[in-house]
């Protein structure tokens, strides 16, 4: 160390000091908020994540990083410490008032989306009704009123969120930056011209098989249901997102005696991979007051990784929890010589990519016959269906994902233009969906997404593309099939897990997989040519947990 680094290291001590531990007690609410919802541990985590927002918006330590910054030089390791501060401390910076009002409002919403129970037909129905109204009914009548609504949380809050973006810009302005959606990318270390050039290569490189898909499963819908034209309440979910759970294979039956937690510890025992630690420390079955979704959370940045989750028989939580142990594996994994700053995932699209990697083996062939102990007669004869679903579901994310982001780009560019307008062409646009006559309503507004995790999406879509880019790494840097190979555990651990963000995303993703990210991996995965690697989206999971946001 040279002289110089000495005030730059006391800095960064100082504020890993205050920051980790406002960070580790922020989650510990957070965990208890999540896992019992009480008024109390809810208003606990609240005030927690202000606090901690209120400490990161400190504007005399972000000149400080960006002095220290600037006097250039710096060892390695030193200098990425000071650029993950600068990303967290830019991100707060706002008046205490404004802080303040966007919290609120943006609790107020969560709150509303939480609580909110549309009627059909005379009861109150929750999301996973609506859900099986979709999927199974052969009324039309019932879908329409079923779809609709699905949207009448949009009306409800669709003038707070336009509220909440126009905030968001605010504090976007006084950071200097022309938009929230322009500080979110910057901050996420995401240069927007790179990331629609590899959107735009993703919209080219799944037009043609979508069309071909949606055009078969078209024909399939119109004639169920004796249509001429095709509208949304038609589709097997309220935004056309996911396939079916009974549009492709289904594997339910198979799973039914095999509990998700021990497949999911047992596929990554086989890479060498040990989380009967962190499923201990889980909370994973369903319980009254506990959060219905499913995430993994980084604790303290040492041994404490937790998953939630709420398991029931089938094959979706199967699905979730390799997901959600890909996310737990790559936390768990990361060097713990690195400073505190440096030990997390290179980016959040990353451990995305990584956990959809691991969630898709739940439609992987070896993996049903490896781990899951499945006959392999019963395998070989689903194994071209299993792959058309897998393909399909893919197809059907990336399209519905392009919507997402360029609605979130278009908002934020200005919240006061016709949304309701825009929304129905980029469905149109992307989804071929058509809008059904006279529909005006606030229906992107019905997203929880736009208003409790903006500008989030691009990282599971980038997320796609990296889960089999690295696949296709492994399998050719190892040339072994990616289920059980111990060496695939050794290369995740060494390339992708151990240098957590002591590497820019970029750099990772080079170093690792020998090349830049690109959809192209993706997109022949798409072809059918390829028979190893498919995509699918591991359903239910979200995003890992809310303090990677407006870091
Ligand atoms: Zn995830």
């Amino acid at each position: 160390m040279d002289m110089d680094d000495t005030t730059a290291v006391g800095l960064v001590e100082r504020l890993t000091r205050s920051f980790g531990d406002l960070e580790t007690r922020f989650h510990g609410a957070y965990w208890d908020a999540a896992t019992y919802a009480t008024h109390e541990n809810e208003a606990r985590s609240a005030e927690l994540e202000l606090g901690l927002r209120r400490a990161k918006g400190d504007p005399a330590a972000l000149a400080q990083v960006e002095a220290e910054l600037e006097a250039g030089g710096r060892d390695r390791i030193l200098r990425r410490q000071l650029e993950v501060l600068r990303q967290s401390l830019l991100g707060n910076q706002m008046d205490d008032d404004l802080r303040s009002e966007i919290v609120a409002l943006s609790n107020s919403i969560t709150s509303d989306f939480a609580s909110h129970r549309p009627q059909l037909g005379g009861t109150e129905v929750s999301d996973n009704d609506i859900q099986e109204v979709l999927e199974r009914s052969d009324d039309e009548a019932e879908r329409r009123r079923a779809w609709e609504a699905s949207k009448e949380i949009g009306v409800v809050v669709a003038e707070r969120v336009m509220k909440l973006a126009e905030l968001r810009n605010s504090a976007a302005h006084a950071a200097g930056f022309s938009d929230y959606y322009s500080m979110s990318l910057a901050l996420q270390e995401l240069p927007q011209e790179e990331l629609w050039a590899r959107l735009t290569l993703l919209e080219e490189l799944t037009r043609e098989p979508y069309t071909t898909w949606k055009s078969a499963l078209d024909d399939h819908l119109a004639s169920r249901f004796g249509a001429t034209e095709l509208e949304p309440w038609h589709y097997a979910d309220p935004f056309f997102q996911t396939v079916p759970s009974n549009g492709g294979v289904a594997l339910d039956g198979h799973f039914a005696g095999l509990e998700a937690q021990h497949l999911a510890e047992v596929s990554f025992r086989r890479w060498g991979i040990d989380l009967a630690g962190v499923l201990a420390q889980s909370d994973l079955f369903p319980r009254a007051g506990k959060s219905q979704h499913a995430f993994c959370i980084q604790m303290d940045r040492k041994e404490d990784v937790r998953i939630l989750a709420n398991i029931v028989p089938g094959q979706r939580w199967v699905e979730v929890m390799l997901h959600e142990s890909g996310h737990a594996a790559y936390d768990a994994c990361i060097d713990p010589s690195l400073p505190y700053l440096l030990r997390r995932p290179a980016h959040t699209f990353v451990t995305e990519g990584m956990a959809i990697m691991s969630g898709r083996l739940a439609r992987d062939p070896r993996w049903l016959v490896d781990v899951a102990a499945i006959q392999p007669g019963v395998i070989s004869q689903i194994e071209e269906e299993l792959h058309r679903t897998t393909r399909a579901a893919s197809l059907l994310f990336a399209r519905w994902g392009l919507v997402m982001v360029h609605f979130e780009r278009a908002l934020y560019q200005d919240p006061t233009a016709d949304l309701d307008e825009l929304w129905w062409q980029l469905v149109e646009r992307f989804q071929l969906v058509r809008r059904p006559p006279d529909r005006r309503a606030p229906d992107w507004a019905a997203k929880v997404h736009i208003a409790t995790v903006p500008v989030y999406y691009q990282n599971y879509l980038l997320g796609e593309m990296l889960a089999t880019q690295l696949r296709t790494a492994i399998e050719r840097d190892l040339d072994a099939h990616l289920v059980g190979a111990p060496a695939a555990g050794r290369w995740l651990d060494e390339r992708l897990f151990a240098p957590g963000a002591s590497l820019r995303w970029d750099d990772l993703v080079r170093s690792a997989t020998g090349r830049e990210l690109s959809p192209e991996d993706f997109a022949v995965s798409l072809t059918g040519s390829s028979l190893e690697g498919n995509g699918d989206r591991a359903v239910g999971s979200t995003r890992r947990s809310r303090e990677t946001q407006g870091e």
